[in-house]
């Protein structure tokens, strides 16, 4: 069985990217699942998707936790996720980056053991459909007409325009893993010690008049405080920012950093979602996350 996990932010095309591989599987005569794994809606937060799939009848569920090959859509995810994108990495596994820092590098860095490849990209857009077509090619099982094909059909709903860009995207990958095609090999059969049993949190049940929610109006984002889910807060040091007055601004997905007259940034907590990607993004690394819990509001 293949086993594919992929990683990425809420709006890069993860989701898309398991339908669109998991299609191509299912039209080459394989038994498939394909599901995306996200928490509540968080733009810009990590999320993952997974592909199974097999020529048996496919009995595992749940998330994968023993993957043949992990794509990365964006290596500033590493910063902040690590945990959860080198879950269940041994020796046979595939690491795909997205991302211009070489091989080697993450290899040192994330002392994985298994094999790290990158694929160099400029085209977030559609991030989603590059990973797929890098995916298909490094599975080696799959052939050009069936990605193609699964491109197509996943696209289709987005106009003619959108298709022959995915297509690009998707292209330039398969050819960019073309030295490494086939690099991917399915697993033995997972032995029932490597599953591991569940950790079951048990939630206290709240009255139904406090558990459902009453919504009386539409347009109420404002008065919605989305920063209450937050775990890690980006602090500014405003010693440190060089007001450049437009990154961390331009790329907070929740327009959360406004910026005064004098370039100063500042974030509005009660709408920012801790994604962090303003911590990511900042040039001379101003911002840094602080866990939420203890600090003083
Ligand atoms: S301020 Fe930073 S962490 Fe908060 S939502 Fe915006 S980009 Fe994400
Ligand atoms: S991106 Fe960094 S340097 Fe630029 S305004 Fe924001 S905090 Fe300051």
């Amino acid at each position: 069985m293949f086993r594919i996990r992929f990683h990425g932010r809420g709006g890069q095309g993860m989701k898309t990217a398991s339908r669109i591989l998991g299609s191509a599987f299912f039209h080459a005569g394989y038994e498939v699942q394909d599901a995306p794994h996200y928490g509540a809606e968080r733009r810009g937060a990590p999320v993952s998707a997974y592909v199974r799939a097999d020529r048996r009848p496919i009995d595992e569920r749940g998330i994968i936790r023993c993957p043949d090959l992990v794509v990365v859509a964006d290596e500033s995810l590493l910063a902040i996720a690590a945990r959860s994108i080198l879950a269940g990495i041994d020796r046979h596994s595939i690491l795909l980056i997205v991302g211009h820092e070489a091989a080697m590098v993450w290899q040192e860095r994330l002392n994985v053991p298994g094999t790290v490849l990158t694929l160099p990209t400029d085209a977030p857009r559609f991030s989603g459909v590059a990973c797929a077509g890098a995916a298909a090619r490094l599975v080696g099982a799959l052939g050009h007409d069936a990605m193609t094909e699964a491109i197509g059909a996943e696209l289709a709903g987005f106009g003619d325009k959108a298709v022959a860009e995915g297509l690009t995207l998707a292209e330039a990958a398969w050819q960019a893993m073309a030295p490494h095609a086939g690099c991917v090999s399915e697993a033995d059969e997972l032995p029932a010690s490597r599953h591991a049993p569940p950790e079951w949190i048990d939630l206290p049940a709240d009255p139904v008049d406090a558990a459902t929610p009453a919504i009386h109006a539409g347009a109420t984002s404002a008065a919605l405080n989305t920063g209450l889910w937050r775990t890690l807060r980006p602090v500014i040091d405003h010693e440190r920012c060089n007001r450049c007055w437009w990154i961390c601004s331009e790329f907070c997905p929740d327009s959360a950093i406004t910026v005064a007259a004098d370039g100063t940034p500042q974030i509005d907590y009660e709408h920012c979602k801790g994604c962090l990607i303003c911590v990511a993004q900042c040039p001379p690394h101003a911002i840094r996350a602080v866990p939420e819990q203890g600090v003083t509001p």
